[in-house]
């Protein structure tokens, strides 16, 4: 393996999704892991999936990944695909 100095391709990167570092020549559609739905604040039961939360709900019950449903904000994400550049567009 030649390693050129300075070579943008051999430098770590840093996803702009992630926020993981990755080199260019590592990364597959299996690399990023994320979430693609924002983190709620709504209730999820199936009947009220877009229920706003109102003054008596316990905040707690409204919490949640819009994808899939995990509750968790440090859940790791349910859908993989590439790192993304910070400079793609
Ligand atoms: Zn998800
Ligand atoms: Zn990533």
């Amino acid at each position: 393996m030649e390693k050129k100095s300075g070579s943008e391709e051999d430098k770590g990167k840093v996803c702009k999704r992630c926020k993981e570092s990755y080199r260019a020549s590592s990364n597959t559609s299996f690399s990023c892991r994320f979430h693609p739905s924002f983190f709620v604040c709504r209730r999820h039961d199936d009947q009220k999936r877009y229920y706003e939360l109102g003054p008596n709900d316990p905040p707690y019950a409204a919490k949640f990944y819009d994808c899939c449903g995990a509750e968790d904000p440090e859940a790791s994400g349910c859908t993989t695909s590439f790192h993304v550049l910070y400079d793609d567009d």
